[in-house]
């Protein structure tokens, strides 16, 4: 029987190329037994010790075994051409010689690494993102990877969550934007290309707005929340046809993310009409136990795969229960197929089919390790990621008149640390990453000098190294001091309950600024960090995120001017962690806050300025910009039709620079209330001094709509706010009626 089914494999497989893909797929689905279904669903971890060696098997477990037995539909974690080409020969060794997918978090670049996703957002720049996440692909699918779990697209207005680190930050136009520039890039010229890899679209859904900020929390909002702030980049991953959506670890009102039928089957496969599939997060089907939501596992697979999970990552219920739940009725045959239908289509789409071992080429691999250009755009875009927050006297860009300079810091020396959390780990690491120490030093002019001095761990209390520290400044015409946290500090399970820098960062910082030295204060983080203090004392600060590969290049570059920096912060940053979650797109209470301070925010505690710290939006350069008041086509319409909204910008410092203009809409009376502003557009403008230009942007009844309390997505006439300018506080405003 078995021979006789290989032979007609065959016999299918030669027909292949007459065939369409369905009736492919039909094929192999007729064949298959539901052992080999669950198979199909099964994604496993890669437990071998060395990835780019060897198999060498790690746990109990043989799966090689289950991969030649066709029990093995997927593996993460294996990334070199060598090894995904050896697995795949196993899978050729299978009864029906279905190819793996092979899966790898690739999320801020991967042999050459970009700055972290939230640091990314602050270039405001979709077509350097884009970039980015093609040189990503390229790079990863000539290590023989098909599959990214990227773009991460979590809305999260809580600084204190680790995983903002990963996603764009507050807002949910910007986001969207991102998420699209991302899928486009991961895409390229299609799936199919060797230089394509398949995209993820998670975690679905509102991951980002977990209780308290703490990693894997419960989440209950109601629908219209949940429809207006976070459905919408995944709604518009699903709409760009995003391969596959990741479940989201927690509960969503009561329900996993990992089996609900509402965002799984309704909203995801029924109204959006996503053809690709579901894949679980690690262990969360699994996890519905802990949840109190399953009873066992083989309840767990019955929920999750009748909600409309496709795939199992690492929980192993579906191959261990799938084929007993489908004897016993309480899975149907219909669900099953469609499962697996839907993870084929994508390995032929992939087209690994013809060629299984399309993506693991070595020469490709050995082309993209280390690649000159790719490295060139990782020191611009980590350039452009970099926000300046404060620049009293324009000490930046350093004067190159200056005769010593001192870097002093934690993280002056670093070059794991700048490669962010989710880098995938090399092991020439350490040789290839650009310290911000070596980045300066290769950078300053031969007549300065570069002083040292590490001054402080990140972490402990120590404080011995502060007498060196000290005396460093003390030589010095300009400190350069590095302070943060841990790049392994923002990421996923790193929740923070306190935002400022750890151990005896902040002693140090005093100690420094004791020696009445002018501080340029860079700051290494994932997250919006809380330094009030050096906001107030220090002359500079400069938001350097964790920038990748070329990190110390990029940061030289800003420090000494060679680029202008241009990023402004995709989220609001707290005065205190008891602010959080401080936005600025959120709703007027009935009694609004009205001290000048205050700008747009509620007033809400006795004991805090109302407002963050710094406004999502913000961001200064080295030179400046003014804008004209606006220009409007009408100030009263009717119906569908649109506005034209103009403003003229001119750089009026010395320098040439970019602004990123920002439109923002504010419908004053809805049938729900409405935020005091919403990012409806924006635009980066590269300016000469003394140049202007004219940025037009125009307003559709589209970007007036909202959903309400039924969830109907349409728009409310009357009057609206219109706000152009350079941060979310802007005050050049005007304002419409718009009748219907
Ligand atoms: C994370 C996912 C990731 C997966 C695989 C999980 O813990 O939440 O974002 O893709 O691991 O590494």
């Amino acid at each position: 029987m078995k021979k006789y089914l290989s032979v007609l494999g065959l016999a299918f497989a030669m027909a292949g190329a007459q065939q369409t893909t369905e009736q492919r797929i039909e094929q192999l689905l007729v064949q298959m037994t539901p052992e080999e279904k669950a198979g199909q669903l099964s994604q496993l971890n890669s437990d071998w010790e060395d990835l780019t060696g060897p198999i060498v098997q790690k746990g109990k477990e043989d799966k090689v075994a289950l991969i030649r037995e066709g029990r093995l539909g997927s593996v993460l974690n294996v990334r070199s051409a060598a090894q995904t080409r050896m697995l795949q020969e196993h899978a050729m060794q299978s009864r029906l010689k279905i190819p793996l997918l092979f899966a790898q978090d690739v999320i801020h670049g991967f042999r050459t690494t970009f700055p972290v996703n939230l640091g990314q957002a602050a270039s405001w720049d979709l077509a350097l993102i884009e970039r980015s996440e093609r040189i990503a692909a390229t790079e990863a699918a000539a290590y023989g990877i098909h599959w990214t779990f990227a773009p991460m697209i979590d809305i999260s207005r809580d600084a204190r969550w680790g995983r903002v680190m990963e996603g764009s930050g507050e807002d949910t136009f910007l986001g969207t934007e991102i998420a699209k520039a991302r899928i486009r890039g991961f895409h390229g010229k299609g799936i199919g290309h060797t230089d394509a890899l398949l995209t993820t679209a998670k975690h679905y859904a509102a991951y980002g707005a977990a209780v308290g900020g703490r990693d894997y929390n419960s989440v209950d909002m109601s629908l219209r929340e949940l429809h207006q702030v976070y459905l919408p980049p995944f709604k518009a991953a699903a709409a760009m046809g995003v391969s596959t959506f990741m479940n989201a670890f927690n509960d969503l009102s009561g329900i996993p993310a990992s089996a609900h039928p509402y965002l799984l089957r309704e909203v995801l496969k029924k109204d959006w009409g996503f053809k690709g599939f579901v894949v679980s997060d690690w262990g969360s089907i699994g996890e519905m136990i802990n949840h109190g939501y399953a009873a066992n596992g083989k309840d767990a697979a019955q929920k999750a795969l009748n909600a409309g999970t496709d795939m199992d990552m690492e929980s192993r219920v579906y191959a261990q229960y799938l084929p007993e739940l489908l004897k016993e009725g309480k899975i149907s045959q219909k669900d099953l197929d469609d499962a697996v239908r839907r993870v084929l289509r994508m390995k032929f789409a992939l087209g690994l089919f013809e060629d299984p071992y399309r993506f693991s080429d070595l020469s490709r691999e050995k082309k993209y390790t280390n690649h000159k250009e790719h490295l060139e755009f990782s020191r611009e875009f980590g350039s452009k990621s970099m926000v300046l927050l404060k620049n009293k006297g324009n000490l930046l860009p350093l004067s190159k008149e200056l005769k010593n300079v001192a870097l002093i810091g934690p993280f002056a020396k670093e070059t794991v640390a700048n490669h962010g959390f989710w880098s995938v780990p090399f092991k020439d690491d350490k040789d290839r990453i650009v310290s911000q120490y070596e980045g300066l030093k290769n950078a300053l002019p031969k007549s300065t000098k570069l002083l040292y001095a590490k001054g402080a761990e990140v972490e402990g209390t120590d404080t011995s190294l502060f007498a060196e520290a000290v005396k460093a400044a003390e030589a010095a015409d300009v400190v350069v001091l590095s302070l943060g946290e841990g790049h392994a500090m923002s990421g996923e399970a790193k929740s923070r309950s306190m935002l400022e820098f750890t151990g005896v960062q902040q002693q140090l910082l005093e100690a420094v600024h004791q020696t009445g030295k002018p501080i340029v204060l860079l700051i290494n983080a994932g997250r919006p960090l809380v330094f009030n203090w050096a906001s107030e004392h220090v002359d500079a600060i400069v938001y350097s995120w964790w920038l990748g590969t070329e990190a110390g290049n990029s940061i030289a570059d800003v420090l000494l001017g060679k680029v202008n920096p241009s990023g402004k912060l995709p989220m609001s940053f707290p005065r205190s962690v008891g602010q959080v979650p401080v936005y600025y797109n959120h709703y007027n209470t009935g009694r609004p806050a009205s001290s000048p301070t205050n700008r747009n925010y509620v007033s809400a505690y006795i004991d805090l300025d109302n407002g963050p710290a710094y406004p999502f939006g913000y961001g200064l350069s080295y030179t400046t910009f003014s804008y004209t008041p606006i220009t409007l086509s009408a100030t009263t319409l009717k119906g569908n039709t649109s506005l034209r909204v103009s403003v003229k910008v001119t750089n009026t410092g010395k320098t040439a620079g970019e602004e990123v203009v920002q439109l923002y809409i504010r419908d004053l009376v809805g049938r729900v209330v409405r935020p005091v502003r919403e990012l409806k557009g924006f635009e980066k403008v590269h300016l000469n001094p003394s140049q202007t230009k004219e940025i037009v942007f125009t307003i559709t009844p589209e970007m007036l709509s909202f959903y309400d309390d039924q969830l109907v997505w349409d728009w409310d006439a009357g009057e609206f706010e219109i706000m152009v300018g350079g941060d979310s506080t802007t005050q050049n405003k005007a304002k419409i009626t718009w009748e219907k």
